[in-house]
């Protein structure tokens, strides 16, 4: 039995989260959920979007799945998805980018994982402004480049074995030169790994020329920010990605796309992006049978391309589309 922290989020958030519980459930696999909640929804009983409730139960748990969460603007209060990530240090940020057959996308044979480094670069929070001038420290620390070293390569033993580094220490001697040794020395350790390194412009290019011929990318935090976009949009967008957050303490699953405030509660979402980061936790909870259950439920949905919601050219709703894939599942594990 496991025990997982199940944060539903706001806006279209509950939408996704329920049909995605009901998708893990469908697995077989017995998961004790503790349901506890964020967002803007509670900041009024609670007096904060992110109650401490929430932080003990990831930390009790240390599995955690939720769905997005709106940032309040000018109340004061920080985005509770990057204070989680903060609070729990949960340095590495796993984007996988894989084609489904139906999901009109620019390509059909991409398969890699970019895996980013989550806690510091440009964005560890030190600016200041001088007068007319704006400064930004990128801070490359050794250990933080080889911890996000050992994640990726571990990740391409586990895959096709080959990871790309991805840097400017052309031009960046200093902070990507760093990055890029502490990684190297790593990967030395696993000599069955096949390790190119690459400038990040050029990374960008080859994303979208060659995207079939990646497997790992693992790069720092502004690189992998935007790489990982590239690479969900070469596959057929937001609202098909999925993202993993994992630190020493605890991993939290969630969607890529924010809560889009705009479909909340009209049964409208796609719930993809978190059913295929249930995906990655079922993975990570050690439990690939049920994890290929449900990525193959999810392709065969897609690939029908009956019961899919309006961005998949389709006209069922979040329910329906969930319903559909918790059937498949059920079908496919017997
Ligand atoms: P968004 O991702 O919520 O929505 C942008 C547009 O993408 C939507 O209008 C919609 O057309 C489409 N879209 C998004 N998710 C979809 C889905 N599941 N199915 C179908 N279409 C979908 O981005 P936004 O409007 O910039 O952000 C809204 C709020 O979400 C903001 O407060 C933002 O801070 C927050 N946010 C949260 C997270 C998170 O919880 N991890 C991530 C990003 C943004």
């Amino acid at each position: 039995m496991h025990k997982v922290t199940f944060i539903p989020g706001d806006g279209t958030g509950p939408d996704v989260a329920y049909a995605m519980k009901q998708c893990v459930e469908a697995t077989g696999v017995r998961i004790e959920w503790e349901e506890v909640h964020a967002g803007v929804d509670v900041m009024e009983e609670k007096g904060t979007p992110l109650p401490d409730e929430v932080l003990q139960s990831v930390r009790r748990n240390k599995v955690a799945i939720k769905g997005p969460i709106t940032t309040p603007v000018g109340k004061g209060f920080r985005s509770v998805n990057v204070s989680l990530r903060k609070a729990l240090e949960l340095y590495a940020n796993l984007r996988p980018a894989q084609s489904i057959v139906g999901v009109p996308a620019p390509y059909s044979n991409v398969d890699l994982i970019v895996v980013r480094e989550n806690t510091e670069g440009l964005y560890a929070g030190r600016e200041r402004r001088q007068g007319d001038t704006a400064v930004a420290e990128r801070v490359i620390s050794r250990h933080a480049s080889e911890r996000i070293g050992r994640v990726a390569c571990e990740l391409a033993g586990r895959r096709r074995r080959h990871l790309t580094i991805v840097h400017k220490a052309n031009i960046l001697p200093e902070t990507c030169g760093l990055f890029r040794d502490a990684v190297r020395t790593v990967a030395a350790g696993q000599p069955e790994l096949d390790v190119e390194e690459c400038l990040v412009d050029t990374m960008a290019m080859r994303l979208v020329s060659t995207p079939e011929a990646h497997d790992v990318i693992v790069t720092s935090n502004l690189f992998g920010d935007i790489l990982s976009d590239v690479a969900a949009a070469l596959v057929g967008g937001l609202g098909l990605a999925p993202a993993g957050n994992v630190g020493p303490q605890a991993a939290v699953f969630e969607p890529v796309h924010g809560s889009a405030p705009k479909y909340a509660g009209l049964d409208k979402a796609n719930p993809t992006a978190l059913i295929l980061s249930a995906v990655l936790m079922l993975q990570h909870l050690g439990e690939p049978d049920a994890a290929h259950a449900l990525f193959e439920a999810v392709r065969a949905v897609i690939g029908a391309g009956k019961r899919v919601t309006y961005d998949l050219g389709g006209t069922s709703g979040t329910r329906d589309m969930g319903d559909a894939i918790a059937e498949e599942v059920a079908r496919l594990i017997g």
